[in-house]
């Protein structure tokens, strides 16, 4: 998979795609991510990428050109390679709300995009007329897109055939059958008192099947029965 993120404050992305799970799944060519610095796309020697609102009011917008001319050097290069851009994604607040759903349809493309906003936001008529889809991580306002494209491509990455050691971790995480994971346990048995359930150290591999299972609608049925409805 390749994933190019369009920003105007690419610095706050490299230390978390420099770590960990991404990190390792970028070493091993399970993903290709590309960090572009819109002002490298400006034409003017302030590199503006920003300007005022029309109408007037608070906050700037950033401009339609370098993001255009941005956008437009990726699908060539797409073409090029003979593999178009999937999607073009506009990670903003008033987009569908990120859920796990959406993250395992992403993760099988093969190149998306993320445009991270700033400010008010972008000029509309890149929204108009590039962006194919826009993702809000949750009902809340931050300065920029860079935090919201970076959780959605550590979801993405995480479901990537090899990127996480156990592919069936993945699969039993919280969401993904519409369950929240059961408790966890490691070593010592006891600490300070609490001891770990007796089934978990059974070696009963039936038992303790049966055992998460049932914490697992039990935590459901506690903190989110919404989640129950939803299944078929
Ligand atoms: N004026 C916009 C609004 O009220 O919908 C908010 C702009 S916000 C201050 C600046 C940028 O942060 C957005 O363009 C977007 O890229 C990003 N952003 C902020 N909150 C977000 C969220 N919940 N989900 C996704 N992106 C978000």
């Amino acid at each position: 998979m390749r994933i190019d993120i369009i920003s105007a404050l690419p610095n706050i992305l490299s230390g978390p795609l420099d770590q960990s799970i991404i990190k390792r799944a970028a070493a091993n060519d399970i993903v290709e991510i590309h960090v572009h610095d819109l002002r490298d796309f400006t034409t003017d020697k302030h590199r503006q990428v920003d300007d005022y609102p029309y109408g007037g009011g608070a906050g700037m917008v950033l401009t339609p050109e370098p993001i255009f001319s941005c956008i437009g050097h990726l699908q060539e290069q797409a073409l090029e390679r003979g593999h178009p851009i999937d999607e073009i994604i506009y990670l903003s607040p008033d987009g569908e709300k990120l859920d796990q759903g959406i993250a395992n349809a992403l993760s099988l493309k093969n190149h998306i995009v993320l445009l991270a906003g700033h400010y008010k936001g972008v000029d509309q008529r890149v929204r108009d007329r590039l962006i194919t889809r826009e993702i809000s991580i949750g009902d809340y306002v931050l300065s920029g897109g860079e935090l919201p494209a970076l959780v959605l491509v550590d979801a993405l990455i995480r479901l990537l055939p090899g990127a996480i050691g156990d592919a069936t971790s993945a699969l039993s995480d919280s969401f993904q059958d519409e369950l929240l994971d059961a408790p966890s346990y490691t070593r010592p048995a006891v600490f300070d008192g609490m001891e770990v359930p007796a089934v978990l150290r059974s070696g009963d591999h039936k038992a303790v099947a049966e055992w998460r299972e049932s914490e697992r609608l039990k935590k459901t049925q506690h903190r989110r029965p919404d989640l129950l409805d939803r299944q078929d």
